[in-house]
């Protein structure tokens, strides 16, 4: 059995490897992520796995096709970046690893969250002008005082609100879909609540039709606690104009965000500095932002567990199996 992978890391390399042996598949790795223009390399394997945010357009679909591949197992759990329906049309399965670490995202959310609440942009900020002052602008809230509003409570949501409630915040939670094991740690409520009651707001919601720019001018006007904004989740969530609008004006008090839309021309290369589209230089000059660049995956485990899943999945369809992670079925 041969598969190649498309957007493979160095980091990921020792685990592939290791579990192509254990396996005894032969796996090719590509360090550039699928897209049309090397979606021909997959010729003559019997798999393909790919990680990345590049849109992947139908005719690599249409070209696994013609090769007799009839999988595409992604190591992550954002999809986004597929035509589900196209690389169903031609008889694609596509899966996900719905789950390799969600506290890798939701660790990286709080530590985001905390970082904002001790305002330490805004004294390192000062501090490099040898300004070593404080003042009312700059005081704190403990993290037990804060009422924190999770959109989305699946895999990294319902982490999240374990580990704030153990932090001692409170929880609060608007999700359609009801998971009875967060009870211990969190209230359901609806999504103008979370927004009026709020002192830090967390996105971890998948990018959907229904969820693009959930933070926007309407529903930022209704945030009443001039709350953190935390999204680890997909930067199409959030009006980034609106986003800066609300920071500038004070509504907003601060955000971390480890994803930006439109982040694909420039997400993990190095770009020359001040090259990245105007909004988001502007939000990377404010102290109160933190911008991290995409980075709450990238944890020791959830590399393994991204890989292992990802490449079990594709194994076990190339061999005539079923699996549970067929995202478009
Ligand atoms: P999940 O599918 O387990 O959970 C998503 C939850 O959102 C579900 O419970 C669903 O019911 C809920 N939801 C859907 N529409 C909603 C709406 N309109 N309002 C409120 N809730 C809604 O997904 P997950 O694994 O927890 O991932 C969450 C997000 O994190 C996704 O956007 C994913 O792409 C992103 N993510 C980011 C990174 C990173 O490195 N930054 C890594 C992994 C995942």
């Amino acid at each position: 059995m041969k598969i190649i992978c498309y957007g493979a890391i160095e980091m990921e390399e020792p685990y592939i490897q290791n579990w192509a042996n254990r396996n005894k598949v032969e796996v090719k790795l590509v360090r550039d992520e699928l897209c049309a223009n090397n979606a021909g390399l997959a010729k003559g394997f019997d798999g393909v796995s790919s990680e990345g945010t590049t849109p992947v357009e139908a005719s690599v679909y249409k070209k696994f096709k013609q090769y007799g591949i009839k999988q595409l197992a992604v190591r992550q759990v954002g999809v986004d970046n597929q035509d589900l329906d196209a690389a169903k049309e031609n008889g694609i399965m596509i899966t996900n690893v719905a789950a390799y670490s969600p506290r890798a995202i939701a660790e990286l959310g709080v530590t985001g969250a905390m970082y904002l609440l001790r305002k330490i942009g805004v004294y390192q900020n000062r501090m490099e002008h040898g300004d070593f002052t404080y003042d009312e602008k700059t005081i704190s809230t403990e993290i037990f005082n804060c009422t924190v509003g999770l959109i989305g409570a699946g895999h990294i949501g319902g982490a999240s609100a374990q580990i704030y409630s153990a932090l001692g915040a409170k929880v609060l939670t608007y999700d359609p879909f009801y998971d009875a094991s967060l009870e211990p740690y969190t209230t359901y409520t609806d999504l103008d609540t979370i927004l009026a009651e709020a002192d830090i707001i967390s996105l971890h919601t998948p990018l959907l039709p229904s969820t693009e720019n959930t933070i926007n001018k309407d529903t930022i006007s209704k945030m009443k606690k001039k709350p953190i904004l935390i999204n680890v989740a997909r930067g199409g969530l959030v009006d980034t104009q609106a986003l800066i609008a609300g920071l500038k004006s004070g509504q907003i008090s601060g955000a971390a965000l480890d994803t930006l839309a439109d982040e694909t021309d420039f997400y993990g290369k190095k770009n020359l500095p001040n090259t990245l589209p105007q909004d988001y230089e502007e939000l990377k000059a404010m102290p109160q932002v933190l911008i991290t660049p995409h980075i709450a995956f990238f944890t020791k485990l959830a590399i393994k567990n991204s890989m292992e899943i990802a490449l079990n999945d594709a194994k076990t369809i190339i061999s005539g199996g079923k699996v549970r992670s067929v995202v478009n079925l």
